[in-house]
């Protein structure tokens, strides 16, 4: 199996970031790695692997090198993606009855989506479910592998300027096709709701009452593919960021670094701002972070010696040029998809890279013999943000903000070049295996 094709049988097992967190956790088990929950305490030792959750949709791994702990030895190498994609939300209240006999589903925009790639198209529900076990609350995770919605389009004839432009309505045209009830019959009000949630229920293997809470989302049940000639793209839904998670988690997991604590981290919302305690705002990395080194004997003084030690690749997609309209992009800082991987600058700091860090980055690239493009938006236009300027209000390393060339980002299908998985995962493998001494701001030593 190629890398590319991996990487599609990762995005099928990773409908939401409920299941993206639960599949990370599952290849990390596999390969060994122990669970610490945030509420025991933590028993961290040289050698060791382990990872931790929050909200089951944030996960942090890491290993500790064999040589790395004591007193001024502790240095963290750092890479973090996003578990989730723009989507949909299901409401608490599900369902819309009518009009006629029409049953419908009620939603609201998780991240910026691209609104007309949802429309005829079948799709699925994925998320969490907490259900009521006795004097219990309990999460199951549910995704249906069926179709059980569609968003219908207005015909041609019913309007006609469509092709001129189309900005549909979220409140009245992004409402997805659930049901139809009894022929010519106005359904009685709650029915659709309740269809859906035994239809979610049964899912979950529970009884629909025993529901009290969901964060459920649409799922585009396109199929994902390598295609072209030579193979050389790949298209799935949300590229942005399984690409990254997939291709990051890939390379932790196989390299090895006796003179560091290596640490992967994958968050949740990050499309919708990162400020949710599980996000990249949020305390998670440097609660991780300090408790492994508080569990390894460091001191408060010895964590912040390892954080000015310490360098985070920020992993998210980057903007390939489009081939209609290649006057969107920078003159000179463009890639290009299968042009290997990209590092994003912009100087209001959205992205966290700086003079350093594209240097020590660039340097294990060369070493690796990894192709290297760089980005930054034109001048006149306003890029995205990511994770890693984010991650540093808790946390402050050095910080790179890298990702894979992508068409189509925040479409509900978005397209890649196939060469470039493998690009990522032997850049991420280079840096995760690099003994890089970090001195200040000055200079950085790598081996
Ligand atoms: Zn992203």
């Amino acid at each position: 199996m190629t890398s590319a094709e991996e990487l599609l049988e990762f995005v099928q097992a990773c409908p939401s970031m409920f299941h993206t967190a639960a599949e990370i956790r599952r290849r990390l088990e596999e390969a060994g790695f122990a669970f610490l929950s945030e509420s025991d305490p933590w028993d961290v030792r040289p050698g060791g692997c382990y990872y931790t959750v929050r909200n089951n949709s944030s996960v942090v791994a890491f290993k500790v090198g064999a040589h790395c702990s004591g007193p001024g030895n502790l240095r963290f190498m750092l890479e973090a993606s996003h578990s989730d994609a723009p989507t949909f939300k299901i409401k608490a209240v599900p369902g819309i009855d009518g009009p006629e006999n029409y049953g419908r589903l009620s939603v609201e925009a998780y991240g910026g989506a691209i609104d007309y790639t949802w429309f005829d198209r079948p799709l699925a529900v994925a998320g969490r479910v907490m259900v009521r076990n006795g004097s219990r609350v309990e999460s199951r995770l549910v995704a249906t592998s069926e179709p059980v919605a569609l968003i219908p389009s207005l015909a041609l004839h019913l309007q006609r300027g469509v092709n001129e432009g189309f900005a549909p309505s979220r409140a009245i045209d992004l409402c997805p096709l659930f049901s139809q009830g009894s022929a010519g019959g106005q359904e009685e009000q709650g029915s659709v709701s309740r269809a859906f949630l035994e239809l979610v229920a049964r899912e979950a293997g529970v009884d629909a009452d025993r529901i009290l809470g969901h964060d459920l989302y649409l799922v585009n049940l396109q199929a994902p593919c390598v295609w072209g000639p030579a193979r050389e793209f790949v298209s799935a839904p949300k590229l942005d960021d399984l690409m990254c998670a997939f291709t990051s988690l890939k390379a932790f997991v196989a390299s090895e670094n006796a003179r560091s604590v290596t640490v992967f981290c994958c968050f949740d919302n990050e499309e919708v701002g990162s400020g949710t305690k599980q996000g990249a705002k949020s305390t998670l990395l440097a609660d991780t972070l300090q408790r492994l080194s508080a569990s390894l004997g460091a001191s408060a003084e010895d964590y912040r010696r390892a954080l000015a030690k310490s360098m985070l690749v920020s992993c998210d997609n980057a903007q390939a040029v489009h081939p209609a309209h290649p006057e969107k992009y920078d003159a000179g800082n463009r890639c290009l998809l299968n042009g290997g991987i990209v590092v994003k600058e912009a100087a209001n700091q959205h992205y966290c890279t700086d003079a350093f860090s594209h240097a020590v980055f660039a340097a294990i690239l060369d070493d690796a013999g990894v192709p290297r493009q760089e980005f930054a938006n034109r001048s006149d236009m306003q890029g995205g943000s990511t994770l890693g300027n984010l991650s540093n209000i808790q946390a402050s390393v050095h910080a790179v903000d890298v990702g894979c060339p992508q068409l189509a980002m925040h479409s509900s299908y978005e397209t890649a070049g196939a060469l470039d998985v493998d690009f990522a995962i032997r850049a991420l493998s280079a840096f995760y295996e690099t003994d890089l001494r970090i001195e200040g701001a000055d200079a950085a030593e790598l081996a």
